[in-house]
């Protein structure tokens, strides 16, 4: 049940706009970027636009009206996660959609060419304060979606952004979301940090906040529509204001959760706060064991801060944290892994409870460390086999403690291929994923470490940061040792 439908009567000659999420309602809706996109396009007088999620007609149906994804003029993709591209493909396949096929999100601003062989155009940035909605409606053919922040499959292309976040959308729907029922508040863009494995903070840089005064009037209006304000940006608790706008909702009587949380930024006064908010369990990104790689990492994190969190937290009443953790990094040795259970069992000997997550770590495009193998060991076939050793020694040791998920290393490998591949990773689409069929179809090579001179699928996205400085970066962390 939604609270703030926007629902348009359909009428004749209307340009129909499906907008699809290749992946479950929940996460769709929690998307305050498609929310804009919904209602903006709704706003506009010549344009109907429905929405589309997996779990709902499997994306062949609106979820508004039912009516089928072939019968739209536009369909308007978020690519949010690289596994969802095997979601597009059946999708396209299963509707016949034949009008204008355009896709934006994360991964199309991270590298958007083995799936580019899918669309007609790539949106590539924000949209909000640009043309290009206004374009997207209009459009009736390909060369109609021509403007800034639109890649018509060649040439290069400057990423779009607003320059301040002065606006937020005003009639949110409010829905169960992957973060319960809530009203959405996205605090900020971007981050302050300088976390080398993070595409975050190089796709949506510069770090921008909103506005106290902005955030606080838009949560006055959801008085009594909802109970509790999720608050979220890539690292909530740097907004420069976070523990006076925390106070604040708190005074206006609504729970608050934030949508991530930095260990050093857990200091008792926000632990409190958050607290008073009604948060129960902690969130905590170590990433690695030990402080040598972290630094590698330039995580701007220590162990320190790490047992300090978790005992501040401790004292302030929430016992359980969940911790997270990647392995496969460059410079990694077995020696770190194991630094990993040494870390979780001084944080269990606080008498807490933890669960632990593990992913093996993607070198992703736009990073300093783009230029890194999967599983940080020169030769493919022995990273594999090295980082499933580490995988397994991992579970049997944590799961001794605590509970424990270490994601699949093929899982991850299939995630590389797709993120840092080129356009023939769009043969892998139309199959059923693995990592041997990535090797038959000679995709593995994706995994390995590329040279510093290579050109890179992604070079032609401008994100606005110079490559020699991501050269330099990824010389400190990798050969400085
Ligand atoms: S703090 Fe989080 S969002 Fe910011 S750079 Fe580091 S990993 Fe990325």
């Amino acid at each position: 049940m939604e609270n703030n439908p926007f629902i348009k009567k359909w009428r004749k000659g209307l340009r129909k706009i499906a907008l699809v999420y290749p992946n479950a309602y929940a996460s769709g809706v929690a998307n305050i970027g498609l929310q804009y996109i919904y209602a903006y396009l709704n706003s506009l007088e010549n344009c109907i636009c429905e929405r589309f999620y997996l779990d709902i007609h499997n994306c062949l149906r609106s979820f508004e009206s039912g009516t089928p994804l072939s019968d739209f003029d536009i369909a308007l993709f978020s690519l949010q996660f690289e596994e969802d591209y095997f979601n597009v493909v059946k999708i396209l396949k299963e509707s016949g959609f034949k009008g204008l096929k355009i896709a934006g999100g994360p991964c199309a601003m991270i590298n958007p060419k083995p799936i580019a062989k899918y669309f007609d155009a790539f949106v590539i940035g924000e949209v909000e304060n640009s043309r290009v909605l206004d374009v997207i409606a209009e459009a009736r053919s390909v060369e109609d979606l021509e403007c800034e922040g639109v890649w018509l499959k060649e040439g290069k292309v400057k990423r779009i952004y607003p320059k301040r976040l002065d606006f937020y959308l005003r009639r949110q729907i409010i829905a169960d979301n992957v973060f319960g029922r809530c009203l959405i508040l996205e605090i900020g863009r971007g981050c302050i940090r300088r976390c080398r494995f993070c595409v975050v903070r190089q796709i949506y840089s510069p770090p921008r906040w909103r506005d106290l005064k902005l955030l606080i009037d838009t949560a006055e209006d959801y008085k009594g529509v909802v109970d509790k304000i999720c608050l979220v940006a890539p690292s909530t608790l740097d907004h420069p204001r976070a523990k006076e706008l925390i106070a604040r909702l708190i005074e206006m009587g609504f729970l608050v959760s934030p949508s991530s949380t930095r260990a050093d930024k857990l200091d008792e006064e926000t632990v409190e706060l958050l607290v008073k908010g009604g948060l129960r369990s902690l969130t905590i990104a170590p990433e690695v064991g030990s402080d040598k790689l972290r630094d590698i990492l330039n995580k701007g994190l220590s162990e320190e801060h790490i047992l300090n969190a978790v005992e501040i937290g401790k004292e302030k009443g929430i016992n359980s944290f969940k911790l997270y953790f990647m392995i496969g990094l460059p410079n990694e040795s077995f020696e770190d892994v194991k630094e990993i259970v040494r870390l979780v069992e001084k944080i269990k000997s606080l008498k807490v409870e933890v669960s632990v997550s593990i992913n093996p770590f993607v070198p992703k495009p736009h990073t300093p460390l783009q230029w890194c193998s999967y599983t940080g060991i020169e030769r493919v076939e022995d990273g594999l086999k090295e980082i499933k050793r580490r995988r397994e020694y991992l579970i049997k040791e944590l799961s001794k403690i605590c509970e424990v998920n270490v994601e699949s290393v093929e899982r991850f490998a299939i995630q590389t291929i797709l993120s840092r591949g080129d356009e023939d990773v769009s043969k892998l689409l139309e199959a059923k994923p693995s990592l041997r069929l990535a090797k038959k179809m000679n995709l593995t090579r994706y995994l390995e470490k590329i040279p510093l001179d290579s050109e890179l699928p992604w070079d032609f996205i401008d994100h606005g940061y110079k490559k020699e400085r991501l050269i330099k970066e990824f010389i400190q962390a990798v050969w400085s040792e």
